[in-house]
């Protein structure tokens, strides 16, 4: 099956020099690339365009790493998911562990912008693991069903879910492949409880955190995820390449 590769490209690139370098990087990886997965790309929000526009032949796609939860109106600041779509992007990351910390971000906010990402058709991928305090198994639990309760069985089949354990993130360290099939295992239990077991079978559940090209074909293929998020390798236009071999 078709594997989905995210690259979270952070707030990265602080300058036109920076983004043209690895644009002009990127492309060089990307252009003869064969791959049978789908590949993504997530820039910060002022090089969507930039981007769109640079990888459009590739087949390389790509995505926000945040949107609004709201199509019109006067919020200063924000950018709609409307405008996200409007400039050719397909996906936008809500919920990262990131946003949840530093911005305060709750479950209610996540669904909303997921709600409206959605009404766009930009598909979500919503990043669950964030921990707030407690066992990590529960925090995951109340992200989890906060969004398959309030959406319908539709709704659910255009989100993708991303398992981000936060210790995981940044650091090098990984769970092991037993406890991340574990955990995916356990989003499908909560999502097949609400809507089904074969709509639970449908829905994309990734895995993110510390991924490379050394750890990409256990913790993708041997957990059953449908795909895996990359932060730091995807900053290396050459790393995240290989990790897209890898599992090619
Ligand atoms: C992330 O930021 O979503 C992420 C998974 O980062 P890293 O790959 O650097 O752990």
């Amino acid at each position: 099956m078709q594997k989905l590769i995210v690259g979270n490209l952070k707030m990265n690139m602080e300058n036109l020099s920076q983004r043209d370098t690895y644009g002009k990087d990127f492309l060089e990886e990307f252009k003869q690339m064969k791959t049978k997965n789908h590949v993504a790309v997530c820039p910060p929000m002022i090089y969507l365009e930039y981007f769109y526009k640079l990888l459009n032949k590739t087949g390389v796609s790509i995505g926000a790493q945040d949107c609004f939860w709201e199509l019109y109106g006067s919020y200063t600041g924000n950018t709609s998911p409307k405008t996200i779509k409007s400039i050719g992007a397909q996906f936008v990351i809500v919920g990262h562990s990131e946003r949840r910390q530093y911005n305060h971000e709750t479950d209610e906010d996540v669904a909303r912008k997921v709600l409206m990402a959605l009404r766009v058709e930009l598909m979500p991928v919503v990043c669950v693991g964030y921990n707030s305090g407690g066992e990590e198994i529960d925090n995951v639990k109340e992200q989890v069903e906060f969004i398959v309760k309030n959406f319908s069985q539709d709704e659910i089949e255009n989100i993708i879910f991303a398992y981000e354990p936060v210790w995981a993130i940044g650091s090098g360290k990984t769970p092991t492949t037993d406890d991340v099939h574990t955990m995916i295992m356990y989003i499908r239990s909560i999502i097949a409880a609400t809507h089904g077991k074969e709509c639970a079978e449908g829905v994309g559940i990734l895995y993110g955190g510390s991924v490379v090209a050394e750890n990409v074909t256990d913790l993708c293929t041997k957990t059953y995820a449908d795909g895996v998020l990359v932060g730091g390798a995807s900053l290396s236009p050459r790393k995240f390449a290989q990790i897209v071999r890898m599992l090619n």
